[in-house]
């Protein structure tokens, strides 16, 4: 530190490579920081493993070429991982590099950066109050509040470039992942950046409302206004879309809605719980158009990420919980963020009610239960055996235990399958829970009830049945 500074070259390639780049292209992938520089390399920070690997496969050759262009000096550039929340343009944080590489104290720059962040921060906000917030977006949604890590990197990035070019960047984009990964929250902060930036009209409605809308109009004749509004937004934001298996009708309108837009170059975006390919009773022209564009998955975070996310929601609430504590949670809640919300949430109250402080003992005490619950799924497999065995007549311990008959072994291979379905469990774990079997057996029986699904339509009708049995079982 001290002696070497070539931000100002940085700064300079940056912009040039800003002006040989497509909008998009830069948008996505120029969100690096200056941090500092040494004798022959300068430090510039990323938000993730998967940007870091991706930005130097495409970019650090050639930005390594320009700075020697500039300097007549062999930079080499380092890339050092860096969470932070990122939600302005690559256009803004380069001018916030050079405000913060003019002192190379840290210190000094560690004040720069929160003044000129609060500064932006208080001009947001009155623009903001300007526009207002959005009726259909929760205004915490923000690319500020979303903790990028290696799970995520490419939907938040692909999500961020399109809240900047709605309509050009991804168009359309899907995103899909299991239950509490991110997808409404990503999806929300593109509308909320795109409304606040580019003033467009947005729309955001789950399938299901939007399914409920259609179905009224038809009622109250009014589908023409029902079309026109849609067919009006510049931006469509359509969310878990898995709900319109089956509404044959609402598909046949959004098919059209989606024609539309995309004629008129507006920016579509979908949310699923699982890829398209799984959807079932879909058409087959809106699975294209699902399809069409870019589709990204979210995965789960990793401990890492999940203990960033968690010391981030305890910040925006403005409390403080010892960093054991926010460990422990990280640790034993893996499967997905809302789960993590909620243990803090229930130690939060937990704390106030008592006006104790949250230590690791309390929290162990408190999170016995989410802790020691199988997979954070209130689903259990013994729910499931016991619903399926009931509705075939068998005795619970017939459908668990070694027995091959036909009249057993349909439905054993039928609870295997909804288990994989709706739960978490690995076949090795469910392999344990029907009668110690092999996970190789639980396979089989998925495939067996696969198969019969082909050639029996009628059977995904006892499955829905018995997945609202298992459903209602506990309530
Ligand atoms: P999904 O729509 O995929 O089921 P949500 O978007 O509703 O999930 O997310 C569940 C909760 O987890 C929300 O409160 C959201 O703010 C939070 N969350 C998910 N991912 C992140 C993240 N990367 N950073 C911060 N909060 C997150
Ligand atoms: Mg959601």
């Amino acid at each position: 530190m001290g002696t070497w500074d070539y931000s100002i070259f940085w700064k300079e390639t940056v912009n040039q490579l800003k002006s040989e780049l497509s909008e998009q292209e830069y948008t996505m992938w120029f969100n690096m920081e200056y941090e500092t520089s040494g004798e022959q390399s300068l430090v510039v920070s990323v938000p993730s493993g998967f940007y870091r690997d991706q930005v130097k496969q495409r970019y650090q050759g050639r930005i390594e070429e320009k700075l020697f262009e500039l300097s007549g000096h062999h930079i080499t550039v380092d890339f050092e991982i860096k969470q932070r929340a990122r939600h302005e343009a690559a256009a803004d944080s380069t001018a916030q590099g050079t405000a913060q590489s003019s002192s190379n104290a840290p210190e000094d720059r560690a004040k720069k950066t929160a003044s000129s962040n609060s500064i932006q921060a208080s001009s947001r906000a009155a623009e903001q109050k300007e526009r207002g917030n959005h009726p259909l977006l929760r205004e915490d949604y923000t690319f500020d509040n979303f903790v990028i890590g290696e799970n995520n990197s490419f939907a938040a990035n692909a999500a961020l470039a399109i809240a900047k070019n709605p309509g050009t960047a991804y168009n359309p984009c899907l995103i899909y992942g299991g239950v509490g990964l991110g997808k409404t929250h990503l999806m929300q902060a593109i509308g909320n950046l795109a409304w606040k930036e580019k003033g467009c009209k947005i729309i955001y409605i789950t399938a299901e409302n939007f399914t409920n809308e259609f179905v009224e109009s038809i009622k109250n004749n009014k589908t023409t206004d029902f079309k026109n509004k849609y067919r009006n937004a510049d931006m469509l934001l359509i969310d878990d879309i898995h709900f319109l298996q089956k509404k044959i009708e609402t598909q046949e309108e959004l098919f059209h809605t989606f024609n539309a837009l995309y004629d008129a170059k507006k920016q579509i975006m979908f949310t699923c719980d699982r890829p398209v390919s799984e959807l079932k009773n879909l058409s087959e022209r809106l699975r294209s158009r699902f399809e069409r564009g870019l589709n990204v998955d979210l995965q789960p975070p990793s401990y890492e990420t999940r203990c960033a996310i968690l010391s981030k929601k305890i910040e925006l609430r403005g409390i403080s919980i010892p960093t054991e504590v926010l460990n422990l949670i990280a640790k034993n809640v893996s499967s997905n963020v809302r789960d993590l919300e909620a243990s803090l949430t229930k130690l939060i109250a937990y704390a106030e009610l008592t006006k104790k402080p949250v230590t690791l003992e309390t929290a162990q005490q408190q999170l016995r239960d989410v802790f020691g619950a199988p997979k954070q799924n209130n689903v259990t497999i013994e729910t499931i055996q016991k619903v399926v065995a009931d509705y075939f007549s068998l005795s619970y311990t017939d459908l668990k235990s070694k027995k091959r008959t036909k009249a057993i072994s349909f439905p054993r291979q039928l609870a295997m399958y909804i288990a994989r379905e709706i739960t978490e469990y690995s076949t090795t774990e469910l392999g344990m829970e029907f009668g110690g079997r092999d996970h190789t057996t639980v396979m089989h029986g998925c495939q067996k009830i696969e198969e019969r699904l082909k050639a029996e339509p009628s059977l995904e009708t006892t499955i829905q049945k018995l997945n609202k049995m298992i459903k209602d079982y506990n309530s």
